[in-house]
């Protein structure tokens, strides 16, 4: 069951203290979006609850329940969509969460041998939160494991980093990732090596995607979205930017999702210009980039790229949206 994440360096250190019984309180798993922070999460639990020989057999009903998210004993708190409803517009973890959980860790393993509380997306905690976990993590109790995920642990207070077994992810190889969706995923070539550049080295996002090819269309209409933006004029341009507000006031999540696409496209024109035309993410659109590179100067794609990156960083602190998007599309270099 391990090999799943065996890529990750993590692993035989998880390993060897599961196999020496000692473990600690906490954990920090560090690792960009879908790089399998919440797998290998996932896999330690079964691991500690599982019945088999050689925990974790991935097939005994603990396991199956524990992937499944319905086992009493491990439970997730954060803000992604798969955490409630109220998740999409949320934009801190609460302290009534924690507080949810302390209580829960106060009453025995309901049907397992080890509570796991998973908080995904740490960094979002907020800092009452944040207090109320620490004064947890400080006082360990037996059979009680928190595992806490997150993509940028500069957020954390150094007082919960320091209460917890750091465990770094990495983002695997495009070559190596197009390997193993061919060899382990059956995915056929020329869909894997897509894959492996669109999933920026996340094993996850690269399968899941693969099961479903409602997300690679979507993908494609939004990329062809975002060309017609970069040819339009400044009024297409701003009902682009008020659509995207609209949206982002119901699903914050889709609207960050498609300013990676256009960050994405961009550090592609850039690739292309600085010659590194191999490295480019969006491969199945080589040729439209190579000839779109060519209208701007090499400074030009620099500065709209550090606009998207602040316009990105703005709408994660609040800012009103309609505005940050209005500016980014005004910020659009010109074509030759
Ligand atoms: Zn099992």
């Amino acid at each position: 069951m391990w090999q799943v994440v065996e890529r990750s360096r993590s692993v035989p250190l998880l390993k060897s203290s599961l196999e020496r019984g000692r473990l600690p309180n906490a954990y920090l798993l560090v690792g960009p979006a879908h790089v399998g922070k919440m797998t290998l999460a996932l896999t330690l639990a079964q691991a500690l609850n599982c019945e088999a020989s050689e925990p974790p057999c991935g097939e005994c009903n603990v396991c199956r329940k524990i992937a499944a998210g319905k086992h009493a004993d491990v439970q997730v708190i954060g803000l992604s969509p798969g955490n409630g409803k109220e998740a999409k517009t949320k934009t801190e973890i609460s302290i009534d969460q924690v507080r949810a959980i302390q209580h829960d860790a106060s009453l025995p393993p309901f049907e397992g041998k080890y509570k796991v509380f998973i908080v995904d997306g740490a960094e979002r905690l907020s800092n009452e939160a944040a207090n109320c976990l620490l004064k947890t993590l400080e006082e360990p109790a037996d059979k009680i494991i928190y595992i806490l995920l997150t993509t940028n642990e500069q957020l954390l207070p150094l007082t919960v980093i320091s209460r917890c077994q750091k465990l770094e992810l990495l983002p695997i190889a495009p070559e190596k990732m197009d390997t193993v969706l061919q060899e382990r995923w059956q995915i056929e070539s020329p869909k894997a090596k897509l894959l492996s550049r669109l999933s920026h080295g996340c094993l996850g996002w690269a399968v899941t995607t693969a099961q479903n090819d409602s997300l690679l269309d979507e993908r494609k209409a939004k990329l062809e979205n975002i060309i017609g933006v970069l040819n339009a004029g400044i009024t297409e341009r701003f009902a682009y930017a008020d659509q995207m507000a609209n949206r982002f006031s119901k699903d914050r999540h889709s609207v960050s999702d498609e300013l990676e696409l256009w960050l994405d496209w961009w550090r592609d024109l850039m690739l292309v210009k600085v010659g590194s035309d191999d490295r480019i993410t969006n491969i199945d659109y080589a040729k439209e980039i190579s000839r779109i590179a060519e209208d701007y100067t090499l400074s030009e794609i620099r500065l709209f790229i550090k606009k998207l990156q602040e316009a990105m960083t703005q709408l994660d602190k609040n800012a009103s949206p309609r505005l940050v998007l209005e500016v980014l599309m005004f910020n659009i270099p010109g074509r030759k």
